[in-house]
């Protein structure tokens, strides 16, 4: 467990509603084991289709509060034109100095939204300059986390593992439902996931195609870009025949 004011997990999204849709279900897991879990959005989403940088702010607090996020940081990038420069890594050093988690939540890198490409490059980035002693940022300690997850929901991406998220399910579609601006049927508005005419059972649908694949309901799949550590393997799950 992390000390105070620490957290022991930071979940990255480009946008505000990005860390619920695809790995809320497991931030919530996370929260029911005890961890302190916080929240970091790359931007304000200003650019989006529907509702006001101010509309989904109170979104997101809601979605945060739901999920039980210790807290729920905005880096302020430019919605849909976030780079990986110099400054931004600055600003997301301090954030992960600031913090300290061990383990970084971020999408996956392979994506069609360039705001959701940039983000794990930039963050990973920053990491990386954030254990440098010499990359001086308000006098904070140095930090690097000790593990990255990739969060592949709805990439057609082979997993490196799978959370059950079953207890977590209706948590997950809580906190998404806070998006009103974003999600609730609106003939007159476009919609924001167009295969998806009810994100809740997009959602669903994601989840139970992972469900499947570890003999459970609901899950959420992550990449782990190193090899998986095993000590015992005896107690591996889900049967191979
Ligand atoms: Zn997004």
């Amino acid at each position: 467990m992390s000390e105070a004011g620490k957290i022991d997990a930071l979940f990255v999204g480009a946008h505000r509603d990005d860390v619920e849709i695809t790995c809320g279900g497991t931030l919530r897991k996370l929260v029911e084991f005890g961890y302190k879990v916080a929240i970091l959005d790359l931007t304000r989403g200003e650019m989006g289709s529907r509702g006001s940088a101010e509309l989904r702010e109170q979104e997101a607090d809601c979605a945060a509060g739901v999920l039980g996020a210790y807290k729920r940081i905005n880096l302020g990038l430019p919605d849909a034109f976030i780079e990986n420069t110099a400054e931004n890594r600055l600003k997301a050093v301090k954030i992960i100095r600031e913090l300290q988690p061990y383990l970084l939540v971020l999408p996956y890198p392979e994506q069609r939204h360039p705001d959701h490409r940039k983000t794990p490059e930039l963050i990973y980035d920053a990491c990386h300059l954030a254990g440098l002693k010499k990359v001086d940022n308000d006098g904070l300690e140095p930090h690097r986390p000790g593990k990255i997850l990739y969060s592949t929901s709805f990439l057609d991406i082979k997993p490196s593992i799978v959370i059950d998220i079953t207890e977590q399910i209706e948590k997950k579609l809580e906190a998404v439902a806070c998006y009103q601006s974003q999600f609730k049927p609106d003939p007159n508005e476009v919609v924001v996931y167009p295969p998806a005419f009810d994100i809740f059972e997009f959602i669903k649908n994601d989840a139970l195609k992972y469900g499947y694949k570890i003999r459970t309901k609901y899950a959420e799949p992550f990449v782990i870009k190193e090899a998986v550590k095993v000590d015992d393997p005896m107690k591996l799950d889900v049967p191979s025949i």
